[in-house]
């Protein structure tokens, strides 16, 4: 694919001032503010201010002359992404964590560069809001056009029923990372790759990467590293807090604990948004009036905690939690610890199943639990199945009907009034393309490599009726995810963890554990919904901060910051930061 390339000269029509919001200009006054803190270098033509792959690549703003950032296929020069001029800079997300660059950079004439490191760049960009502000809108702009042009990206092969392309799709399609996607079933291109790298069939998926390095139908935490998206590399820091997963809970206590000067660390087992980063659109959060899907929801948020610099652990569950002498040790899935004073659970809820023979054997071969535009593309024009009665359901079934042929709603009961929201049910009656099926369950799945077909009854005639659909969309409820590390934890009946009163903890969310809070769906008697978790992640660190100053003279590490009256970037203050910033 031809990418045009921006010049900040040009600006001709839409896709190009679209593209000019991602590449503002910095003002002479800012230029001269941000000489102070940098290093300016000079750049011969043809010299490489950065390559493809380099991880913790520092900010560059030209002062004069012209670079130009440029893709590459494996060896080859490819696209130029975009040509930067006098006040423009480099960097996208890649500037907020430690992923590897997508692109090389180098300079077109001889040019003055001003070299702003990355520790400096965290500093301006907690301090100066004009300066974040522009920062933050081209970090998000460009990785944006990325996605949208998969520049830079890999090229994923395989088939679009595997449930193990289906996992990579999904991985890379949550995480923002470009990404060409190839059936050979249905693509020639496809074919040539496999034939050109020798593949077998039972190699597929396999995902090349930009450098042209091959993974054989990888784990997502191995695509995870080789992408660059784990932040975590320094296992010495003892952070403030740690928080496990990043669901809305998560990622709300990772922005306040973060942006409030304490250390802080998340672990997302999968991809951050959690369950509300599959739904293809949230219509009652605060705020967005025409909706918001949970990817944007999440990618905004996963930006805004980084910004103040809260480090991920992308797709590492965390197994085991121990405390010794007042500090907790996650491990996590590859066996190093991260250590902490305080820990937040967030780790929310899983989606249930349904109880029928052969239901493993299709999960993620046309079984899903989320229904976005990812798995819209999968079943373009067909008949798909929703199961259930909730307001989970009600949307995906509303979201689906825009691309499939008909969606069959199968509900238990007789109604719907008591399990979803008002304005779904209207919208489900009035829908042509929704066919409501009450007092219905599944009774069989069948298919040969993947679902092929599926049967259900009619409870109350016991009609049977089988139709040619190959996705289901289970949509259920889900349990609370308080498994494995959190055995000493004080939970309800039903699993969730108990917080508060019930434990007596004096914090709403402390648990019965000294210095461990739960928050979300995971927590007994949450409510289960994105401002609630959101609500419960950032008032949670209130009490952390209660916690961390009464044990202040136990660890003199923490202190409570103070916040907005000196600028971050002097140095009295970056030595009264807490470590790990
Ligand atoms: C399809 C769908 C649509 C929805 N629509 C709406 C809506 O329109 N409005 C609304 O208000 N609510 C909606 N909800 C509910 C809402 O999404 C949840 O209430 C909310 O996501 C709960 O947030 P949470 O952070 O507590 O947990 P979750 O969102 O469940 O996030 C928990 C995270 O923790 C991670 N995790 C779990 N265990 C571990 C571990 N051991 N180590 C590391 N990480 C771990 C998980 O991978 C996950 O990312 C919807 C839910 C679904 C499924």
């Amino acid at each position: 694919m031809l990418i045009p390339p921006i010049s900040c000269a040009a600006n001709t029509n839409r896709q190009q001032s679209n593209r000019h919001a991602s590449f503002p200009v910095f003002g002479q006054e800012i230029v001269t503010r941000l000489m102070e803190l940098g290093v300016v270098e000079i750049f011969e033509p043809g010299a490489f201010l950065f390559l493809r792959g380099a991880r913790d690549v520092d900010m560059f703003v030209v002062v004069d002359g012209e670079i130009e950032i440029i893709e590459k296929i494996g060896q080859m020069t490819g696209n130029t992404f975009a040509v930067l001029g006098r006040g423009q800079f480099t960097g996208e997300l890649d500037l907020l964590d430690s992923r590897r660059t997508l692109f090389d950079c180098r300079a077109i004439t001889r040019s003055r560069i001003l070299r702003i490191n990355r520790s400096m760049l965290r500093q301006i960009i907690r301090s100066e809001i004009e300066i974040a502000d522009l920062v933050m809108q081209a970090c998000m702009g460009r990785r944006s056009d990325i996605v949208r042009d998969a520049s830079g990206g890999v090229t994923l092969i395989g088939h679009k029923h595997s449930a193990d392309t289906i996992r990579l799709l999904r991985f890379l399609t949550r995480n923002g990372h470009p990404y060409t996607m190839l059936d050979p079933s249905t693509n020639a291109d496809a074919n040539s790759l496999i034939h050109s790298f020798d593949f077998q069939q039972a190699h597929l998926p396999v995902v090349l990467l930009g450098d042209q390095t091959v993974l054989r139908n990888p784990s997502t935490a191995l695509l995870s590293d080789e992408l660059g998206l784990t932040d975590v590399s320094d296992r010495t820091t003892v952070y403030d807090v740690a928080i496990i997963g990043a669901g809305p809970a998560g990622l709300a206590a990772a922005v306040y604990a973060a942006s409030e000067g304490l250390s802080t660390v998340v672990i997302e087992g999968n991809t951050p948004g959690g369950q509300a980063g599959t739904s293809s659109r949230i219509e009652n959060y605060l705020g967005f009036p025409t909706g918001v899907s949970g990817q944007e929801l999440s990618d905004r948020s996963l930006a805004q905690a980084q910004k103040f610099g809260a480090r991920f652990a992308i797709s590492r569950d965390v197994v085991t939690m121990r405390r010794e002498k007042n500090i907790y040790a996650l491990h996590l899935e590859d066996g190093e610890p991260v250590t902490s004073r305080t820990v937040v659970i967030a780790t929310g809820a899983r989606y249930q199943k349904l109880n029928l023979p052969n239901y493993e054997r299709f999960e993620y071969q046309g079984i899903h639990y989320a229904a976005t535009a990812m798995e819209a593309g999968l079943c373009l024009n067909q008949e798909v199945v929703v199961v259930g009665a909730g307001n989970s359901a009600g949307q995906a079934a509303l979201f689906l009907s825009q691309t499939s042929k008909c969606v069959h709603l199968l509900i238990r009961g007789e109604r719907l009034e008591t399990t979803m929201s008002n304005y779904l049910i209207q919208r489900i009656l009035s829908s042509r393309r929704i066919s409501l099926r009450v007092r219905s369950e599944i009774v069989r799945m069948d298919g040969e490599d993947c679902l092929q077909e599926v049967t259900w009854r009619d409870n109350a005639i016991g009609k049977i009726e089988s139709r040619a659909i190959s996705n289901v969309f289970v949509m259920i409820g889900a349990r609370p995810r308080t498994q494995g590390f959190c055995h000493d934890l004080a939970v309800d009946a039903k699993g969730f963890i108990m917080t508060g009163g019930a434990v007596a903890s004096e914090s709403l969310f402390g648990t019965n554990l000294e210095a461990v809070f739960a928050v979300g769906d995971v927590r007994s008697g949450s409510v289960k919904r994105v401002a609630s978790a959101v609500g419960e992640g950032s008032v949670v660190v209130s009490d952390i901060h209660k916690y961390l100053a009464s044990t202040k003279k136990a660890d003199s590490a923490y202190s409570v910051p103070a916040r907005g009256v000196v600028p971050a970037y002097m140095p009295a203050v970056m030595q009264a930061l807490p470590q790990g910033f």
